[in-house]
């Protein structure tokens, strides 16, 4: 890797990686964090709600209490039951008795319970409690009425719950004790407010403290009960929350695995982004790289030819040449060299048509034989000059294929030059034709020095050249390939290489055999 390019990565990591790697592993830790607090948010949510029954139980109450205040001076022992508010069915009993003096003592129980039997323990109560209700009396005289629970009593074998609270009227201060009965207030009172708060998505119930028996639930629970808090009014008794169908728990560890599917896909897309933008880089770097090459390539090309053409011209001109062998010698020399600058420039300008989207090839059914004899026959002559074996193995009844056979003769020319340049020890060539599933294939083989195979992506490459001394001293300008590459797209085809080393090289030009007319066969078409 060049100093440049070394750079370049580095400049990459520090802006792209870096930060990225900071901000995932700081999402990751937060990740937990959020959770947490979605999950306390969740918990107060849940904590208000069971409040909010707990307030209306206490705004029940409070009012069953205030319409009671409103007729105590006309309350009467045998009418009491007409002043008992409506909603307190629940009520078991009733004693409402002056604070002064205990002067005035109603009683009003709905199982008829004569008071004569329950006074001693009611009074037990009172006395028990005596702080207690000093306490009452104290936050009345400020004007707020406290209702104060006072545990349960067993009575005919059920469990009641003690509320206790003052009543005023006209100066004059009553306590009222009430027995309420859990189950029927729960049922009656609190269940349209529960059913109001549960609706779809919870399940809200009030259980026993002591047995976690439940005594009333909006909807049969499912799942786990998330919350749980004391009923105020009824301290042996709790109210319960729970979600239906998904739990918080789910809802977060579905969102956790959501937020981590996330990170790991965006940091997969980051270092494939992060690896498409260096290879491009490099691929640019690269081919700057070789566009300078290209120039002093071209430039040493041009010259050779140059300067035996005008060293011979003017030999000639000067009339050196004194024998007419010497100067057939000589024409021919001028002639050579300036083909070999025609085909230079001839493939710049290809070149040039290619890269500006000009070049445009005319394309009829060929036989493929055809192009390859038409090279092997303008080739044979130079080939053997420069002391090559070669054979040309031509495939039998070749279906046609559709191609600009001028470009096609260009493609292997090509070829055929470069296993001549890179061929230094044995100089053996073989041409091949024949078919090769759906294609029909040109085969250029060579025994020269090979090339490593890390190297045959890139020799398709405009401009690319390998490297190596040995090559260097090979003419040439980086442009053969790219243009063969260019002619095998435009005919849909393929190239294919074989290398190695020290040993050779195999190029194949594979051409999609003509759907229509591949049954005409080669001979047919040069017909
Ligand atoms: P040029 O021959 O002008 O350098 P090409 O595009 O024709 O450019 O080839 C690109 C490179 O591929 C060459 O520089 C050479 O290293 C390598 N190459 C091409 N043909 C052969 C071959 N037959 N044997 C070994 N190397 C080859």
């Amino acid at each position: 890797m060049s100093t440049a390019l070394r750079k370049i990565l580095f400049i990459l990591i520090v802006v792209i990686i870096l930060p990225f790697i900071l901000y995932t592993s700081m999402e990751i830790s937060t990740l937990n964090e959020d959770e947490e607090m979605l999950e306390e948010i969740y918990n107060r949510q849940l904590e208000a709600i069971l409040f909010s029954i707990n307030q209306y139980s206490d705004d029940i109450v409070s009012s069953q209490a205030r319409e009671m205040e409103a007729d105590i001076d006309q309350v009467t022992d045998p009418g009491f039951e007409s002043q008992i508010p409506k909603a307190s069915k629940s009520l078991y009993f009733i004693n409402l008795r002056t604070v002064e003096n205990d002067k005035v003592n109603y009683w009003y129980s709905f199982a008829e319970l004569q008071f004569e039997i329950w006074k001693p323990l009611i009074d037990s109560i009172f006395n028990r409690h005596s702080l207690l209700t000093d306490r009452l009396v104290a936050y009345k005289e400020s004007g707020f009425r406290k209702i104060e629970p006072l545990g349960s009593i067993s009575l005919d074998q059920r469990e009641y719950s003690l509320l206790l609270y003052l009543l005023e009227k006209n100066d004059v201060m009553w306590y009222c004790l009430t027995a309420v009965e859990p189950t029927i207030f729960t049922e009656q009172i609190l269940a349209p407010k529960m059913q109001e708060i549960a609706r779809e998505d919870f399940v809200v119930l009030v259980k026993k403290s002591a047995d976690r028996s439940t005594v009333f639930a909006t909807d049969t629970l499912t799942g786990e009960e998330v919350s749980a808090r004391a009923l105020w009014l009824l301290p042996d008794y709790e109210v319960a929350i729970a979600p239906r169908g998904r739990t918080i728990k789910d809802i977060v560890s579905e969102r956790t695995t959501v937020n981590l599917v996330l990170i790991v896909s965006l940091s997969i897309l980051m270092l494939l982004g992060f690896w498409l933008v260096f290879s491009n880089i490099r691929k640019e770097m690269r081919l700057a790289q070789n566009k300078s090459d290209f120039v002093s390539n071209v430039s040493h090309e041009i010259r050779t030819p140059l300067s035996l053409i005008s060293m011979f011209a003017e030999t000639l001109l000067m009339g050196r040449a004194t024998t007419e062998e010497k100067k057939q010698t000589y024409y021919s020399i001028i002639h050579k060299e300036t083909a070999r600058l025609a085909r230079i420039v001839n493939r710049i300008l290809d070149f040039s048509k290619i890269e500006a989207n000009k070049k445009r090839y005319d394309k009829a059914l060929v036989a493929v034989n055809d192009v390859v004899k038409q090279v092997a026959e303008t080739y044979s002559f130079h080939l053997q000059n420069k002391g090559f074996k070669y054979q040309v193995t031509y495939g039998e009844q070749l279906p046609g294929i559709q191609g600009d056979p001028e470009a096609m003769v260009e493609a292997v020319i090509n070829l055929l030059d470069n296993a001549i340049k890179y061929s230094d020890g044995v100089k053996n060539i073989e041409i091949k034709t024949g078919t090769y599933g759906q294609f029909v294939f040109i085969a250029v083989k060579d025994h020269g020095i090979g090339m490593d195979p890390k190297a045959k992506k890139q020799i398709f490459e405009k401009f690319y050249r390998i490297t190596k001394s040995d090559v260097h001293d090979t003419k040439g300008v980086g442009l053969g390939l790219s243009l063969v590459k260019h002619i095998m797209d435009a005919h849909q085809g393929k190239i294919m290489v074989e290398s190695e080393l020290g040993k050779g090289s195999t190029f194949q030009l594979l051409f999609p055999v003509d759907k229509i007319n591949h049954k005409q066969n080669a001979e047919d078409i040069s017909r």
